[in-house]
Order: C-alpha cells, then sequence, then structure tokens
C-alpha cells in the first residue's frame, strides 16, 4: 500500500453549525482541513428549512456561536428567535469573518468513505466520483438532514405543487390564491401552518399525532436588551453549559407534588407566558413523574379549548396519546388561533385516512379533498439517517450498516468500535436533539479538536473506540433514558416514525453537563476506553499536522 497522496488531516462534511465550527477549529489549530457540503450554501437545516414561518425554537442570543467574544459583539440579532434567513446570513457572516470559504466545496455530496487500515486514513468518494483522502474523518451531517417522505399511493401522479418543508424552493413560494395541503404537525407544520393559512386560500391539515405546541412569544429584541446580553455574555454561556439543556437560564427546582394547586397553576401560566421550550422545565419532575406531567399536559390541553372556538376542533388538537416533552415540543406563533380561520379545516388521520393521492387532491377513506399544492412537513430519518446514507466502511471492510443494523452503538456518541479516526457530531448516544444543538456541537467539536491534538503531540496515527468501552456507553444511555417520559410516546427520537427502523432511544437524556464531564473525564484519564496506536511504519512517515512535502 502506498504513502497517501493527500496533504490533508482531516475531512469534514456537512456545513451547518457543527461543520462549520469543526473546519475552523481543526484548520486553527494547523492541520490540513476540507469540507464537503451537499448543499450549494453553508447553513445546513438553516439552508434547507426555508419554508414559511421557520425560525429558531433557542432564543438566538444562545443559539449561536461562543467560541469567539468578538462575533459575539458584533452580531445583530433581530428577533428573540430569528428566522431561518437571518440565521443562515448569520452563518455566512462566520464563514467569511473566519475565512472559511477557501476551505470548503459546495454541491458535494459525500456518498461512500473507506478506512485503509494499511495506511491509517480514510478515502471519501463524492458522488460525483472524484475521490479525497485524510487521516480523520469528521461527519457533521446532521441529526435532522435527511427529510422524510410518506409513502402514500399516487403522490408521484399529483397534478399540483408538491413541496417538503426541508427543501423548500430557494425562491420560495407563493400561495396566494391557492387550496394548500399541510401533512404532518410537528415543529416545522406548526411553524409553517400559520403562515401559509395568512396566504392561501383554503388550507387543510392532515393531522395524523396531535402534538404539544407552547407559543414562543416571539418577539423583536431591543437594542437595550441586546448591549445587556451583549454586557455579560461570558456567564451567560456558562449558565448554558452548566444547564442540561444547554439555555442559560435556571428553573425551580421543587416538585410540582410539594406545592398547591395554584401555585402550581401559576407556576405553569408563567411558563406559558415565557413561552417555547421552557414550558417542560416549570417544574423539575415533568419529564420523569407521570402525575406531574399529567398535570402540566391538561393545563395545555385546557389552554388549547380556551384558544380554539370549535369545541370539535379543539378535541382534535388536544393531544393525548403520549405525555408532555415525550415528543419535541413545538413553540409556534398563532398555531392553534389559525384553526378559528374561515379558510382553515382540519383532518384527522385517526378518524380517517388518507389512501391516495390524485391528480387533484388527497382522497382519505371519507372524503376527497381538492388542492393545488402538497406540503409534507412529514420530519426526518433523524439522528442515524444521514450516517447511514454514506456508505461507510470501516477496519476490515466492515459497513456501518451492517454494524448497526440492530440500532446504533457508538461510544460518548462520537466514535464507534471498528470505525478508527472517525468522529460523530451530533451522533446517537450523545445529547444532541435534546438540548441547544449550537453548544452541543461547540463542546463535541472541541472534544474532538483536543483529541486530534493530543494524538498529533504523540504521533498517534490511529484513534479507535474500544468495543467494551462502547458497550458499557450505550448501556449507560440506555439506562439514562430509563425512568424519563421518553420511553412513552411513538417519536422520532426512537426512530418510531421510519418503518423498519429499531425502535432505540437515540440521545444520551442525562444532559448537557453531565455529558461534558463525562467526555473531559475519559480525556483526563489519557482518552480511556480509546486504543491510539502508533502509525505502521511502513505505510507513511507523518502523523497529524505534519503536511506531506
Ligand atoms: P445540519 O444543520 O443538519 O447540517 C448538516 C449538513 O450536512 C447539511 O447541510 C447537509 O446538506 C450536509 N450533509 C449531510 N450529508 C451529507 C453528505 N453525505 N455529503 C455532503 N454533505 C452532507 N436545534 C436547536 O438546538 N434549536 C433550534 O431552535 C432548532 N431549530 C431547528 C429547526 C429546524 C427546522 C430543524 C430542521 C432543526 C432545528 N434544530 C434546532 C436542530 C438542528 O438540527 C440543529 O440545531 C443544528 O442546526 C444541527 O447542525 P449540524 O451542523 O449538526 O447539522
Amino acid at each position: 500500500m502506498s504513502t497517501p497522496q493527500t496533504d490533508l488531516d482531516a475531512l469534514v462534511v456537512g456545513a451547518g453549525f457543527a461543520g462549520l465550527y469543526a473546519v475552523h477549529r481543526l484548520s486553527r489549530s494547523g492541520m490540513g482541513v476540507r469540507l464537503y457540503e451537499a448543499g450549494d450554501d453553508v447553513g445546513g437545516v438553516w439552508h434547507w428549512n426555508r419554508y414559511p414561518g421557520a425560525r429558531c425554537d433557542v432564543e438566538s442570543v444562545d443559539y449561536s456561536y461562543s467560541f469567539s467574544e468578538e462575533l459575539e459583539q458584533e452580531f445583530e440579532w433581530t428577533e428573540r428567535y430569528a428566522p431561518q434567513a437571518e440565521i443562515q446570513q448569520y452563518m455566512r457572516y462566520v464563514a467569511t469573518k473566519f475565512d472559511l470559504w477557501p476551505l470548503m466545496e459546495f454541491n458535494a455530496r459525500v456518498d461512500a468513505a473507506t478506512y485503509d487500515d494499511v495506511a491509517d486514513c480514510w478515502t471519501v468518494r463524492l458522488q460525483d466520483g472524484r475521490t479525497s483522502m485524510a487521516r480523520f474523518l469528521v461527519l457533521a451531517t446532521g441529526p435532522l438532514s435527511i427529510p422524510l417522505t410518506p409513502r402514500i399511493p399516487g403522490l408521484e401522479a399529483f397534478g399540483g405543487a408538491l413541496y417538503h418543508t426541508s427543501r423548500w424552493p430557494q425562491e420560495g413560494v407563493d400561495f396566494t390564491g391557492q387550496r394548500v395541503a399541510v401533512i404532518g404537525t410537528g415543529s416545522s407544520g406548526v411553524q409553517a401552518i400559520p403562515v401559509i393559512a395568512a396566504q392561501c386560500r383554503k388550507l387543510t391539515v392532515f393531522q395524523r399525532t396531535a402534538n404539544y405546541s407552547i407559543p414562543a412569544q416571539n418577539k423583536r429584541v431591543s437594542p437595550e436588551y441586546l448591549a445587556e446580553v451583549k454586557a455579560n455574555y461570558r456567564a451567560r454561556r456558562e449558565l448554558a453549559r452548566q444547564a442540561k439543556g444547554g439555555s442559560p437560564f435556571r428553573y425551580r427546582t421543587d416538585s410540582a407534588l410539594s406545592v398547591d394547586e395554584v401555585d402550581r397553576v401559576d407556576a405553569f401560566e408563567k411558563a406559558w407566558e415565557r413561552g417555547g421550550t421552557h414550558f417542560t422545565k416549570a417544574f423539575p419532575d415533568i419529564m420523569v413523574d407521570s402525575t406531574v406531567n399529567q398535570m402540566a399536559a391538561d393545563f395545555v390541553r385546557n389552554k388549547i379549548r380556551s384558544i380554539v372556538r370549535d369545541p370539535a376542533v379543539a378535541e382534535k388538537l388536544a393531544p393525548n396519546d403520549h405525555p408532555i416533552g415525550a415528543k419535541r415540543l413545538c413553540a409556534d406563533t398563532d398555531y392553534y388561533e389559525t384553526f378559528n380561520r374561515d379558510n382553515v379545516s382540519l383532518v384527522d388521520l385517526k378518524e380517517e385516512l388518507i389512501e391516495t393521492v390524485e391528480p387533484d387532491g388527497i382522497r382519505t377513506s371519507a372524503a376527497l379533498y381538492g388542492v393545488d399544492a402538497i406540503v409534507l412537513a412529514t420530519g426526518f430519518d433523524a439522528m442515524t439517517g444521514s450516517f447511514l446514507a454514506i456508505d461507510i466502511r470501516g477496519s476490515n471492510g466492515q459497513s456501518l450498516r451492517d454494524t448497526w443494523q440492530g440500532g446504533p452503538r457508538t461510544y460518548l456518541g462520537m466514535c464507534v468500535a471498528g470505525f478508527p479516526n472517525m468522529f460523530l457530531i451530533s451522533g446517537p448516544g450523545s445529547p444532541s436533539v435534546l438540548a441547544n444543538m449550537v453548544r452541543t456541537a461547540e463542546q463535541q467539536v472541541d472534544w474532538v479538536g483536543d483529541l486530534l491534538n493530543y494524538a498529533r503531540d504523540r504521533s498517534v496515527g490511529r484513534i479507535e473506540a474500544q468495543q467494551e468501552s462502547q458497550d458499557a456507553w450505550v448501556e449507560h444511555v440506555n439506562q439514562a433514558a430509563q425512568g424519563t417520559m421518553f420511553l412513552k410516546a411513538n417519536s422520532w427520537y426512537l426512530g418510531a416514525n421510519v418503518p423498519g427502523k429499531p425502535r432505540i432511544f437515540m440521545p444520551y437524556a442525562a444532559g448537557l453537563p453531565v455529558y461534558t464531564e463525562e467526555c473531559d473525564a475519559v480525556a483526563a484519564a489519557g482518552y480511556r476506553g480509546f486504543d491510539l496506536a502508533l502509525p505502521k511504519p511502513a505505510a507513511h512517515s507523518r502523523g497529524v499536522g505534519q503536511r506531506a512535502n
């Protein structure tokens, strides 16, 4: 086997928040880095999800990088929860400020990656057939980047326009005068429905599962508020790192059962007014105690009944088949109010099933709904989809698809035994989608960056998670989810939205601070649980960060 013809230390895949930071962090520490991105711009989910109403549900001043104080001071967010375009504009700003564009290649989808056991490096193949080699592979391909399209007979023969929220046309869509169907009422549907309803002639919402949604209480942010945040950014970031969900808030710590009914309802009311996904943090036991969860859910159901004028519609919108928070909590602007509009109707797919899509509409077991456009807000093959979309072959040619056939297994959510020198960002077994994902991305990328520096300093050529450490981590991740409400819903956290996908609770539920401590302890113990091997002398003569020629 010849010496790899590459001067790259690391290949990064994906130009979302995680990949952008990875390329910055690794190049800054002197590594030769290249990033491949399937899309034609930076942004990740903020490039692809341009549907009307798309915005973050973690406050923008927190859903942003903390690695540069200068950046924190420079960028001006305009809303509490920034819209898609502003978040993507921020990411372009980051790419320009840190001179990352020359290190990135767009319209470059990676479709295979193969590890060479002799040379200790990865060869990555792009869809157009080109290949590239590097010692390390960082997959920042996103936990929510592979959209799901439901298998509905006739969908491909629909005569109108068909959209997926996660593949929205760059030029936007004008629904004026149209009859529109939205299928799906998860986070994306809940954000898009009010905006589409305000524009189109007639909107029909097809709901499979009623989800809990809390008003985001979005608003424009004042210069005074931004100035205050900027003056206290260090403390704010520190608080975020200490919070389970990665947002800088302290929540009450007493049980909902330790206070009387009046205080409890008052706490729920305050959480509702505060808005968004903070709601399930109103008490610490909402996610672990069924009685408390039921109380919180009842509060939200009563809110829905008080907002939606038609009692029959309100009952359909009130979730009754899973605990609040067990599926991703939605944050909206006027979602329930939208069902009071004359031009909006709700089809409950628990009462009538979609049978076919016909050229001019959607036929259910009860009626034909004529529509000009269909919007699929049908979610993602979450957490594993983007890794498994790549044909990844590790040591001895073993395939990741085969290795994960029974469900994903990782060490620390970042490494897989049998797949040396490969790092997953926001992978299964890490807090990922349960926390503020800019915080989790920074934490993981920093950890990987430190490990690669450590390897460089010791001329390590091969880093591989040990099987036993991985088994113990998988067990630990399973334990962390036990006793939580997360296991009581058919959610995408469990893979339940993808036919045939193994039912395994994928994220690590113990929270960001515990996870960070565990990762740091592994590092402090000389990367306990990893085999770190010197390069094979015959294969090549350079370590990490030392350029060939
Ligand atoms: P992504 O942003 O998904 O980026 C991955 C990139 O990798 C994509 O651009 C993709 O094209 C590219 N890619 C994938 N496979 C390949 C391949 N084989 N070859 C080349 N390129 C590839 N999280 C929060 O914490 N707060 C929020 O408010 C929030 N809001 C969200 C709103 C929406 C609509 C969605 C969909 C998700 C939201 N999330 C939110 C979760 C979101 O996934 C993360 O916040 C974060 O953006 C993930 O960043 P990432 O870089 O890991 O992945």
